[in-house]
């Protein structure tokens, strides 16, 4: 073989290795605009929900007597942010893509001393704008960047360049450790790490309800996501392990994630649905279960729900933090 050959070869290989390593940085920009997405002008409307007066593109559903879905059904996300309060202090947890003030709505509700805390870092999830009390959870990967509590976001963790946003910095005020609990006053909230989706991805566990708001980790839209930047199924699969070792027994068990289906019903899942979740992942591990497409791959579980995740050989089954960390 000559040695130009080889030399054209090498470059190609490498060409290759370089196009891998950014190829979330060479997707987005095919799957999104760079600017706004349109509202959906069709959506149907929330099931049991109050459009808020003075910005309809919020709708608010009352869950029980302390807690509220704030709703936004004409958003391509469809995200549902909850708004929980207890008798001393309020908690918003997620705040959509921040195109729509969600803090009118949230004043409207409570005038309890507010707390915004993001189930993880995407930005359909950190609104814009901001906030006087921000929890974060205390991850040695995050904490580690924050100087002074100011904590700038990095592009794989936030991906808002999708639609024009720019990268927040936020002043912590709270850094929450995991398996914590967060006083609200006569309520309690603790946190747990349940990384796959992103490896910053925590859900708010409230025991007394038997209630967990679970973010990206478990929400019954039909379709989960493993593929993005910091994803990962090893800890997808570690954190639906936890949950269900967490909520034995409980048999009320009700999980509110952060995207609701078309018909735009409050997200609502249950045990059964995150052990189908489990089993599915073992099975997409396992080779078991095959998937449609080449990248991203779509997986079918057996409710019909999917997960979207890498090819195979891309597929990291490893967990970030073993089973003993303090994280878990
Ligand atoms: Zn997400
Ligand atoms: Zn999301």
């Amino acid at each position: 073989m000559g040695r130009k050959l080889i030399i054209v070869l090498l470059l190609i290989g490498l060409v290759l290795i370089a196009a891998i390593w950014q190829r979330h940085r060479l997707l987005l920009p095919q799957i999104t605009p760079g600017e706004p997405i349109p509202q959906l002008t069709d959506a149907n409307p929330v099931p049991g929900g109050q459009p808020f007066a003075a910005e309809p593109h919020f709708s608010v559903v009352q869950l029980d007597e302390a807690t509220y879905a704030i709703a936004e059904p004409h958003s391509w996300a469809r995200n549902v942010n909850y708004l929980i309060l207890g008798d001393e202090r309020a908690l918003l947890f997620d705040a959509g893509v921040g195109h729509y003030d969600i803090r009118p709505v949230v004043a409207s509700l409570t005038d309890l001393p507010l707390t915004f805390m993001p189930s993880h870092f995407h930005y359909d999830h950190t609104g814009q704008g901001d906030w006087a009390r921000i929890a974060v959870v205390d991850l040695p990967h995050v904490r580690e960047r924050a100087s002074d509590d100011r904590l700038t976001l990095t592009w794989g963790e936030h991906l808002g360049s999708g639609e024009g946003i720019e990268l927040p910095t936020w002043e912590v005020t709270q850094w929450v450790a995991p398996n914590s609990a967060i006083e609200l006053g006569g309520r309690s909230l603790v946190l747990l790490y349940t990384p796959g989706h992103t490896d910053n991805s925590v859900s708010l566990f409230d025991v007394e309800r038997q209630l967990m708001f679970t973010g990206d980790f478990l929400t019954d839209n039909g379709s989960l996501s493993s593929f993005l930047p910091t994803a990962r199924p090893g800890d997808f699969l570690q954190s639906a392990d936890k949950v269900l070792a967490r909520t034995r027994e409980m048999q009320r068990m009700v999980f509110r994630g952060a995207h609701a289906g078309i018909e735009n019903t409050i997200p609502a899942s249950h045990r059964e649905d995150l052990q189908t979740l489990r089993d599915g992942l073992i099975a997409i591990r396992d080779g078991d279960l095959t998937g449609a497409g080449s990248y991203p791959v779509v997986y079918t579980f057996k409710d019909g729900s999917t997960m979207t995740m890498e090819p195979g050989w891309l597929q990291q089954w490893e967990p970030t933090y073993a089973d003993g960390h303090s994280v878990h």
